[in-house]
């Protein structure tokens, strides 16, 4: 079964809670704020465009850049092969590679702070070819103390149940081969064993919108 919904562990205190119920719950972290110098921090709920199982709740500091959002979505989430990378923001791109794009785009090193408002709605997406979209929405702004690093990651979903195609037990691997729809044919690794495609076309299952498609494999290059 897939489009189940996920709960997820707040890294602040270890509570598990819901996609939704931890949005509230983090900004209450937010409003007690710490010790030091403050500045603007902005909530992101980073999920797929049809609202999917997988989904992380991030602080970014308002003068990160979109450089910086764009290097930790690849590493936790999208990177295989150095793919170019977008965001979309108020009908603007800003694109990883400008010099490749449309006359009119921007590139990544613009500060969050300028580009994102409260309640804004945005799209990063990674690989033109084999695409992945992220939905991003700013669930607020503060004025606060923020780690050192410009994005730090407060929630993410744990891993959605991926049944085995054939026996219903937790899947291993996605076969890209006979790939069905977005989730792929997934198999445990004993029916891994006596499927018909090729080995070199199974990646693992991992906890990331980008599972089974082009390289992924789930951890940074
Ligand atoms: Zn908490
Ligand atoms: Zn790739
Ligand atoms: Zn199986
Ligand atoms: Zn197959």
């Amino acid at each position: 079964m897939t489009g189940k919904a996920t709960r997820g562990e707040c890294t602040v205190c270890g509570k598990v809670l819901g996609k939704r119920a931890l949005t509230r719950h983090l900004q209450a972290h937010f409003a007690t704020g710490g010790r030091g110098r403050a500045v603007t921090v902005v909530h992101l709920l980073v999920d797929t465009r049809h609202g999917s199982e997988y989904w992380m709740h991030l602080m970014a500091r308002g003068d990160g850049t979109l450089k910086d959002l764009d290097s930790f979505l690849r590493e936790e989430w999208l990177e295989c092969c150095g793919h170019m990378s977008q965001f979309k923001i108020g009908g603007r791109a800003y694109t990883s590679d400008p010099e490749f794009s449309r006359w009119g785009e921007g590139d990544l090193d613009v500060a969050l702070a300028d580009v994102l408002g409260v309640g804004e709605e945005f799209i990063h997406e990674y690989d033109f070819g084999s695409t992945t979209t992220l939905r991003l929405r700013v669930m607020g702004t503060w004025q606060g103390v923020a780690g050192r690093l410009p994005v730090t990651l407060l929630a993410r979903n744990e891993p959605p149940e991926r049944p085995c195609g054939v026996c219903g037990r937790p899947a291993d691997v996605v076969c890209v081969a006979c790939y069905e729809g977005p989730h792929g044919t997934v198999l445990c690794d004993a029916c891994a064993e006596g499927h018909h495609c090729d080995e070199d076309y199974r990646l693992p299952v991992v906890n990331s919108p980008r599972c089974g498609v082009c390289g992924y494999t789930g951890t940074a290059w």
